[in-house]
């Protein structure tokens, strides 16, 4: 018997007549069976987790305002303590980037578990399979009912399935728009038709998204919409974890009675009982062999566990394994790509969490007029500037301006500038030189602007000071 994962041939039989080959395949509905099991268990305690994260934190407040919310008209985002802005979009960035090699690092070490587990896709598909287990019954029931013609209990089941889903699609659209557009007034002004229109298309449009993606596209979204899925497998070695029959245990399948000497009539463990396939969420028969369509949801293991149960044959016919493993050979736990994504994380983390530590508070922006220069009363090289003072902390500061770069400078306008708490000030402000110290007509000038009670919170901008050639 071989010990490798069977290949089957998809290639499509050559085309004698000179006809052209259809290559679409009409969707087949999957009817998901119900299942208990340790990874299903997982996977409810993992999506719990995952919603009230979602739906809780929008509801927090931070320092007199919504913990997180991207604030875009402003162009600030919010998060708990710290406010990001334009200018720390890079350290956004740098979050991506981690989160983006956590998930390669993740992918070669553990398979699909994003994919199962967490992936939005996966959880809000497994809540619209809930709804319709709640309104429409179990897998036979609702394949008897989509087989049934139309009457009043067939209509009220669709309309109690649909409408949960909308339901939730609804919920889950508010709360996403919630952190753009503080959830509190959103809601109330939503649900008293007082919001302004962007607000009713954008949550509409996402109530829809959701219904659409977790109601009817499902598997569809995995297996040919998602990037992600079409990259990892790339990723993938053979001491990463797999979904996988074991077909030297399993084979030869088929029926037999309880307490048969099954081994004596050259059966395997597998019973042929299909349950795997049954509640398998994208329809395919893991016996097979490792398929792109496979999220490694562990749902077949559940099933087929419980069948060994029941059959008092050990668990693990289909298991999370490794291609070494089932070729008898050794995992390796260590090996290069995952050492080397790890250091890399590890890395990247370390940089990001120094930028953030060390990121300033304050932030100065400073634009020369469009005038060159001009002469004041006294005779001196005045320009003229635009400075913009961001306090980018939770907590009112004051600050003070200096400006260096040239001898005899002296400063028009504020010196000590008070800023509310993740708040702009913006102020015209004049330097002035005497002619004859001016070393040449375009000179480097640079603001300073400290805050007065603590000196480690400062920034510096340069500019031009622009004067006559006088030399
Ligand atoms: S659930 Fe297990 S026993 Fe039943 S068909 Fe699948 S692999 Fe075989
Ligand atoms: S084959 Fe098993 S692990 Fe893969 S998607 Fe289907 S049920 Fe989930």
């Amino acid at each position: 018997m071989s010990n490798q994962i069977p290949v089957h041939n998809v290639t499509p039989p050559a085309n004698t007549e000179g006809d052209s080959v259809d290559l679409y395949a009409s969707r087949r509905k999957i009817y998901t069976r119900a299942f208990t099991g340790l990874f299903r268990n997982l996977r409810i305690g993992g999506g719990v987790l995952l919603f009230l994260l979602y739906f809780g934190t929008v509801w927090l407040n931070w320092g007199g305002h919504q913990a997180v919310w991207w604030d875009l008209p402003e162009r600030k985002f919010y998060i708990f303590g710290a406010t990001f802005w334009p200018q720390d979009f890079i350290l956004l960035s740098g979050i991506l980037i981690v989160s983006a090699f956590g998930l390669f690092f993740i992918t070669v070490f553990a398979g699909r578990v994003w994919c199962g587990y967490t992936c939005p896709q996966s959880v809000w598909t497994w809540i619209f399979m809930w709804c319709e287990k709640v309104t429409e019954g179990d897998r036979n029931q609702r394949i008897k009912l989509d087989r049934a013609p139309m009457s009043a209990g067939k209509f009220g089941r669709k309309f109690a399935k649909h409408g949960l889903w909308l339901l939730i699609g609804l919920v889950t659209g508010l709360t996403f728009v919630g952190y753009f557009a503080p959830i509190r007034e959103l809601t109330s002004a939503f649900f008293t038709g007082q919001a302004d229109g962007w607000s009713y298309f954008w949550v509409g449009f996402f109530t829809l998204a959701t219904y659409a993606n977790a109601g009817w596209l499902r598997e569809q979204v995995c297996i040919y919409m998602c990037p992600y899925a079409r990259f990892q497998s790339v990723m993938f070695d053979k001491d990463t974890l797999i979904v996988s029959y074991d077909p030297r245990r399993g084979e030869k399948r088929g029926p037999r009675k309880k307490d048969m000497d099954y081994q004596a009539q050259g059966l395997g463990d597998c019973i042929d009982c299909t349950l795997c396939v049954q509640v398998c969420p994208t329809g395919i028969d893991i016996r097979d062999g490792l398929q792109i369509e496979c999220i490694g949801c562990a749902a077949c293991i559940d099933a087929c566990d419980t069948v060994m149960d029941k059959m008092n044959y050990p668990r693990g016919l289909i298991s999370y394994t490794t291609e070494h493993n089932l070729s008898g050979q050794v995992t390796r736990k260590l090996r290069p790509r995952l050492v080397g994504y790890a250091v890399v994380l590890l890395v990247m983390i370390g940089v990001l969490t120094g930028a953030f530590l060390t990121r300033s508070l304050v932030g100065l922006d400073v634009s020369k007029d469009r005038m060159l220069y001009r002469e004041t009363a006294e005779g001196r090289i005045q320009n003229v500037y635009s400075l913009k003072v961001m306090n980018k902390d939770q907590v009112e500061h004051t600050y003070v301006l200096d400006a260096t770069g040239l001898p005899d400078l002296k400063l028009q306008g504020l010196r000590e500038i008070k800023v509310p708490a993740g708040d702009i000030f913006t102020m015209p402000l004049g330097l002035s030189v005497a002619p004859q110290a001016l070393p040449s007509a375009t000179n480097e000038v640079r603001f300073i602007l400290r805050d007065v009670q603590n000196g480690d919170i400062q920034v510096q901008a340069k500019s031009r000071f622009i004067g006559p050639h006088v030399r």
